[in-house]
């Protein structure tokens, strides 16, 4: 069978959903793997290094060839134009708001896995393109904001005189809060952190950060069976505010990272908050491409408060590394599309009532198939 790694035809995606290590396996499975021209290049992977992993470099229309395509973002309609019914596609899909999308997938005939629905059990942990790009975007928020900073963030104490630590608070500390704090010890910055679901608070502390949090009733029931965060009531959200309102005002970071999955991301940061922080203090929403976290943050843009306080808000932060990610993102998908492969036929088998694939499967034999989708019409 045929395998396709197209380059991503959005310019703003540097990342590419096949390493040379990966092309390598698929080939040891028996698959021929045909790499567009160029794929790796936003990624520093070079065409070179696909042909050594026992890949041939084509072109775009070589998808109309595959058994499976492996993406990084969800397929375009005229890309979907070039593919044959029943192309298996995996790809990070983001299907909430983009229900049309979705219906043209179906109607292509493909059969699109959706890799961020991904169940976070054990098992699957090697597939879960969520964690392995949250985790270098939280790295690359402290990153971003130690560049937007203009003083340093670990205490030095020189002949000259002492530069004290900077204060560095990380607002959801999930994946990307946890890298996030971590990085940001690193550089030698105090760190605070605060999130609804109690779980984070012993992580937190394990990372040496002081966790800060409202802890009442609800707090406590704050996790989903699926260890998501459940989206607060409003009287929950309101004194959450008040806490983090006074440990703000003293911040020289802020960076925020609360998602609520299939919602809009949870406001933490007010207008009044960003006014009550020093001049020069720096705000990064890795939300904002969900709704933000942080009022006042703008897509792709680092933008500067009327009291001087930087809010940085750029868009796919992952690809802000890209070749890391690619190289993890990668072996995501990988992991997923083995566990898949008849090894003795050389094909790929899908099985709508495995786990990994009902979980993840979003539209089969055209139609739409995932539970979260059943009212889309196609
Ligand atoms: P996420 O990206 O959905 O959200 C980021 C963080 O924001 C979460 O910690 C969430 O609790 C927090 N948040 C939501 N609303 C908030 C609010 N109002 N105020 C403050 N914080 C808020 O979450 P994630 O990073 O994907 O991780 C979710 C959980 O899943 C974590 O416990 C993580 O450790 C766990 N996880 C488990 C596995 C596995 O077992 N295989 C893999 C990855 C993650």
């Amino acid at each position: 069978q045929n395998i396709f790694v197209p380059r991503e035809v959005d310019a703003t995606e540097p990342r590419v959903a096949a390493s040379p290590e990966t092309v390598k396996r698929l080939v040891g499975l028996g698959f021929s793997v045909v790499v567009e021209k160029d794929a790796g290049a936003a990624s520093r992977i070079l065409d070179g290094d696909y042909v050594g992993a026992g890949a041939t470099i084509g072109k775009a229309g070589d998808a109309a060839k595959a058994d499976v395509v492996l993406k990084v973002r969800r397929p375009s309609e005229s890309e979907l134009k070039t593919y044959k019914p029943g192309t298996i596609v995996l790809a990070a899909m983001d299907p909430y708001g983009h229900e049309s999308s979705v219906a043209a997938m179906a109607r292509a005939g493909v059969s699109a896995f959706c890799m961020e629905f991904m169940p976070r059990i054990t098992r699957a942990q090697s597939m879960d393109i969520l964690s392995s790009q949250a985790n270098l975007a939280g790295y690359q928020a402290v990153i971003d904001a130690a560049a937007e900073y203009d003083r340093a963030l670990p205490m030095m104490m020189t002949a000259a005189g002492t530069v004290p630590a900077a204060k560095v608070f990380v607002m959801g500390a999930g994946v990307a809060g946890l890298q996030a704090i971590a990085t940001a010890r690193r550089l030698g910055a105090i760190v605070t952190a605060t999130d609804v679901r109690p779980a984070a608070k012993e992580q937190v502390a394990s990372l040496g950060a002081k966790f800060i949090a409202v802890e009442d009733e609800e707090f406590k029931a704050a996790e989903t069976a699926g260890g998501y965060a459940k989206e607060m009531s409003k009287e929950y959200q309101a004194k959450q505010a008040a806490l983090i309102a006074e440990h703000i005002a003293k911040q020289d970071i802020v960076i925020t990272t609360a998602l609520i999955p299939g919602r809009p991301a949870p406001r933490l940061v007010s207008s009044a908050m960003v006014a009550a922080m020093k001049a020069g203090s720096v705000i990064v929403d890795l939300a904002v491409e969900r709704g933000g976290n942080v009022e006042g943050a703008v897509p792709g843009q680092v933008v500067s408060s009327e009291n001087g306080v930087k809010i940085v808000g750029h868009l796919n932060v992952p690809g802000r590394v890209s070749a890391s990610a690619s190289l993890l993102y990668a072996k995501n998908l990988y992991a997923f599309l083995e566990t898949m492969v008849d090894k003795e036929a050389k094909t790929v088998v899908l099985n709508p009532e495995e786990e990994l694939v009902k979980a993840t499967l979003l539209t089969h034999g055209g139609k739409i198939v995932h539970p979260a989708f059943a009212s889309v019409e196609v």
